[in-house]
């Protein structure tokens, strides 16, 4: 199953900040004015994945549960 991503749309022409998902296309757009919209247009494809690619979601958060984890085993044990 490919891998859904954040694909930047640059159009000059366009009013607003725009982005797809790399699967379905979908598209996300920020205001102009806004200055973080990057940040924005993550958090749009954040919610997108919940929404539609609930496999990819999940899998995403337990790789970063594992990460925590692994983390978490790599302290020092004093026994
Ligand atoms: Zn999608």
């Amino acid at each position: 199953m490919p891998k859904a991503n954040l694909r930047l749309l640059h159009s000059p022409s366009g009013l607003f900040h725009k982005a797809e998902c790399s699967v379905c296309g979908e598209r996300f757009y920020v205001l102009p004015e806004v200055m973080e919209f990057k940040e924005d247009l993550v958090k749009q494809f954040d919610a997108h994945l919940h929404n539609q690619h609930r496999r990819q979601w999940d899998a995403s958060q337990k790789k970063n549960e594992r990460i925590a984890d692994e983390s978490r085993r790599s302290q020092p044990v004093n026994e």
